[in-house]
């Protein structure tokens, strides 16, 4: 057994969940429970970024005092463990004092390093992007990224030696010790820091100009930049703040085998963050997945053109597993993708209701009705054995190279293959005429649909569990790793509702 520790980026509170953070959190739970199904010793890490310049000024705008601002919107997000049915282990609150002292040791760390400095920093600030930009990045005076007009900022602040891990990073991400996928963002951060390396950064602000945030230790006239305190919630979170080696968790889950991110913020983690740990002398991540990002109807969603995308509404009208099957199926893993109500229908439609909800509808339907509801038979089938563990092989590969989207693929064409067996054996003609023969033809589905179900349970994990439950089994022991022969004969099969009911096209 070994351990897996993933989690995901812990965005800004100053709105509530958008699809975006949606199929992000939903991306790292169905990698987290394909672990969990493995047998890894899995840690699911979320939470909340409470800081910065827009969450304060959002505050203000809206005349309320900004943690009580912050804990409106952070309970949207804690409540999504149960909105999108996640199996995060941790939520964290950049808020929260065992964060804070975390961060404050971990900033001690890089001082006791000699890589804080203080100096005079002037450039633009863009409170989108909570970052400096540079003047040449800048369209027509403004943050590509935002359309904003940055603020011209000068000020006295602590300044991070990043440039001194230039190579350092460079060397990790080119040698694949640390992996940044897919192979375009890799590309990517290596041209970000080129030749010349990284520059430092600004790692604190002055409180007169913004009071919210971390205190910087042993001065109480700077605050922690946004950045610096919200990249530390990875390790804060499995508690590296307590005591002077950290918590078992620490000990145990860190270094996280993959931080799920945006592309936007590629260049925080693998620059500033793998900078804050080699500086602390801390191990760095296995891996940095990043996605791409949710267009709506084939644009950009934005509140002008009220294409904006509530996740909610459609768990609340479909269901969470629908949401999850697009989100994971639909959109490329690692690339853009687009969000339209009619593909969603359609998706649903063809996958889930006519394909595998109709393969478990039927094949539940015939033992009962010609085996009494019950398991029979067992002949061995070694053929369709090497089917199934062959499909296994690929969709445990993709699984692991971040490729949801592949792995689904598998599952699908193991259903394919199942309802194309149901037509070729026609197991109410042998209901006729050959009882041995229904039976294997009967067993050879259930299992089927036991291994398909079991691929889907990341997914899906409602409804693929009630598949599994259906089948006679229970308390999580589905069977995983046992291609054939897992079901036992005599169990009774039972038959519930419709799993996936069509939706008829508006
Ligand atoms: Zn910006």
């Amino acid at each position: 057994m070994s351990k897996f520790y993933i989690t995901t980026a812990i965005p800004y509170v100053n709105a509530a969940p958008h699809i975006g953070f949606a199929m992000e959190a939903i991306q790292t739970d169905c990698l987290a429970r394909y672990h969990e199904m493995k047998g890894d010793e899995t840690y699911f890490l979320t939470g909340v970024d409470e800081h910065g310049v827009k969450l304060y000024e959002t505050a203000q705008e809206a005349g309320k005092d900004t943690q009580a601002f912050a804990d409106e919107n952070a309970e949207k997000y804690e409540s999504l463990r149960e909105d999108l049915n996640l199996s995060n282990h941790g939520f964290i609150r950049t808020t929260s004092d065992y964060h804070k002292e975390g961060a404050q040791k971990l900033w001690k760390a890089l001082v006791d390093k000699g890589d804080i400095y203080k100096g005079t920093y002037k450039g633009f600030y863009c409170s989108g992007c909570e970052a400096f930009v540079l003047e040449k990045d800048l369209v027509d005076g403004k943050c590509p990224n935002h359309d904003k007009k940055p603020r011209v900022l000068e000020e006295e602040n602590y300044f991070f030696k990043l440039s001194k891990y230039s190579n350092k990073i460079r060397d990790l991400i080119k040698s694949d010790k640390l992996q940044v996928l897919p192979e375009s963002r890799k590309n990517e951060i290596l041209n970000i820091i080129g030749d010349d390396g990284l520059r430092d950064v600004s790692f604190s602000r002055p409180k007169d100009v913004l009071p919210w945030g971390i205190d910087v230790p042993d001065d109480l006239d700077q605050v922690m930049y946004v950045w610096c305190d919200a990249l530390s919630n990875y390790i804060t979170g499995i508690g590296y703040g307590e005591g002077e080696k950290g918590s078992k968790d620490f000990q145990n889950f860190w270094p996280a085998q993959a931080h799920v991110i945006g592309k936007d913020i590629l260049r925080f983690h693998a620059g500033i963050w793998i900078g804050m740990l080699l500086s602390a002398g801390l191990p760095v991540p296995d891996a940095i997945y990043v996605h791409g990002f949710v267009t709506s109807e084939g644009k950009k969603m934005s509140k002008s053109l009220g294409n904006v995308v509530d996740p909610l509404e459609y768990v609340d009208e479909f269901g969470v597993d629908p949401l999850r099957y697009y989100l994971l199926r639909e959109i490329p893993t690692g690339d853009d993708g687009d969000f339209s109500r009619s593909r969603f229908v359609e998706l649903y439609n063809s996958e889930l209701a006519n394909n595998f909800g109709n393969l478990v509808n039927r094949v539940l339907m015939m033992v009962g009705r010609y085996l009494d509801g019950k398991v029979a038979g067992k002949e061995a089938n070694p053929e369709l054995t090497e089917r199934i563990e062959g499909l296994w092989k690929e969709y445990g590969e993709s699984m692991d190279n971040f490729n949801m989207k592949i792995a689904i693929e598998k599952a699908i064409s193991l259903v394919d293959y199942a309802n194309k067996y149901v037509e070729d054996q026609k197991p109410w003609e042998l209901a006729k005429l050959d009882k041995a023969g229904l039976e294997a033809v009967l067993y050879n589905l259930l299992e089927m649909l036991r291994n398909s179900a079991l691929m889907l349970l990341p997914v899906i994990p409602g409804k693929a569990e009630e598949v599994l439950r259906s089948l006679g089994l229970k308390d999580g022991d589905y069977g995983y790793g046992k291609y054939f022969g897992f079901l036992k004969d005599g169990t009774k099969i039972l038959q519930g509702d419709p799993l996936f009911p069509r939706i008829e096209q508006k």
